[in-house]
């Protein structure tokens, strides 16, 4: 079946993401060597457009996507056309381990250039019987109810294994839910502060809100450049019934003044920002969380929802026709509200607010934006990363032989 989006990357980016991908069976053993986010795949697409496309789920075997090798590489066909893709290796870090043997795989997750860290990867709403009903991340799902802690040297050791190998320029430090009143961040400053201490790079905390405000100039005062409380879902209805533990133990009316206070009085324009998972609520209620979030000067950020047999919650019917004009939304509603894009950037798993541009045929206002940008004080920080991208990112150009040749 033909694809209408194989010559387009940023829909063809969407539409890998919502139907993933099928694998040329000669190609299965490449795969192990590259970069992937759960059963995903991380893939440039042409006008550097990074993807993580899934593969192997039973979703992906109706995809008209195949990914095959090609004389000069690989390439992505829909079965009558063809696009020129690179794979993205895993870093090396990935395979290794901490001194203390620590796998650098358990404490962080690597999306593309986007790293995560996560210092305990446990979340209390699974002792609650009341977690996310699509938890993703790194959290251990089986175990939830676990007890690990990495130390902040092993937290260090993989910041700079991470930053070493230019897999990101940007730490991640993750926690789920606390009962404390901090939402974990007193928890995190540690480690927020050792990586502050010790590398010249940005950390953004994802946390669910503290109880208190105070908390929220706490984490910036701790250093902390950027935060993300993810609301995932604007319906209110839904909100309740996916994020049980969301709903009852933090508050959707607690996510909002979070944001707004995080976003108006704490951090720079375009560091506060909140996911809205695509796929588990209607694309016009989608619309409407955008509309809402950016109008507090929050950076809206729209992962497609990847449905497991066990957690097919995925509205339907959903195709990209149906999508694209809820990213390209997107990328009026935080141009109109003069936030600031470019902190969100490259992330393989979304389609971000930048990204969305090509969407909205918007590329001519780029220049003055990126320009804008680099002059802030936050842009001038992040600046030095961005003529590396393709470095970081380990592009692979030529397919693996495995032929033992
Ligand atoms: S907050 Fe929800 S998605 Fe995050 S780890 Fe806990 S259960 Fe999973």
């Amino acid at each position: 079946m033909k694809s209408d989006y194989i010559h387009n990357p940023p829909s063809l980016k969407i539409d890998l993401m919502l139907r993933g991908i099928r694998v040329e069976e000669a190609l299965g053993e490449d795969l192990t060597s590259y970069a992937s986010a759960g059963p995903g795949i991380d893939i440039v697409l042409p006008r550097s457009t990074l993807v993580n496309v899934p593969y192997g789920g039973e979703f992906t075997e109706d995809s008209p996507y195949v990914l095959k090798r090609s004389k000069k590489g690989y390439v992505v066909t829909d079965g009558k056309e063809e696009v020129p893709v690179k794979l993205v290796t895993q870093p090396g870090f990935y395979k290794r381990k901490t001194t203390t043997g620590k796998p650098f795989s358990s404490i962080s997750t690597v999306h593309g250039s986007y790293v995560v860290i996560t210092p305990s990867p446990r979340c209390d709403f699974f002792n609650r019987n009341v977690e996310c009903r699509y938890c993703a991340g790194n959290f251990d799902v089986e175990s939830g109810k676990g007890d690990i802690t990495y130390s902040v040297d092993e937290v260090l050791e993989t910041a700079e294994a991470i930053l070493t190998e230019r897999a990101s320029d940007i730490i991640y430090l993750s926690i789920g839910f606390s009962e404390t009143d901090d939402g974990g961040i007193e928890f995190l400053t540690p480690y927020i502060k050792a990586v502050k201490k010790h590398f010249n790079c940005l950390v953004a905390v994802e946390a669910l809100p503290p109880k208190k405000n105070l908390w929220i100039d706490e984490t910036y005062a701790v250093g902390a450049d950027s935060v993300l409380y993810n609301l995932e879902i604007f319906d209110r209805e839904l909100f309740e019934i996916i994020c049980p533990g969301r709903a009852e133990l933090v508050g959707r009316q607690r996510y909002i003044e979070a944001l707004g206070y995080a976003a108006e009085k704490v951090f720079p324009n375009g560091t506060v920002a909140s996911h809205l998972i695509v796929g588990l609520e209607p694309p016009g209620s989608t619309i409407r969380g955008i509309d809402f979030l950016t109008a507090m000067g929050v950076v809206p950020i729209l992962p497609i929802y990847r449905p497991r047999p066990e957690k097919a919650l995925r509205i339907e019917p959903l195709t990209t026709e149906i999508i694209i004009p809820v990213y390209r939304h997107l990328y009026r509603a935080v141009k109109q509200s003069n936030i600031n894009m470019n902190w969100v950037r490259d992330i393989s798993t979304v389609t971000t607010p930048i990204e969305s541009r090509f969407l909205a045929g918007e590329t001519g206002i780029i220049k003055t934006l990126f320009e804008s940008f680099y002059k802030s004080r936050l842009g001038l920080k992040a600046a030095w990363g961005l003529s590396t991208i393709r470095r970081k990112l380990r592009v692979r150009e030529e397919p693996t032989d495995h032929s033992g040749r």
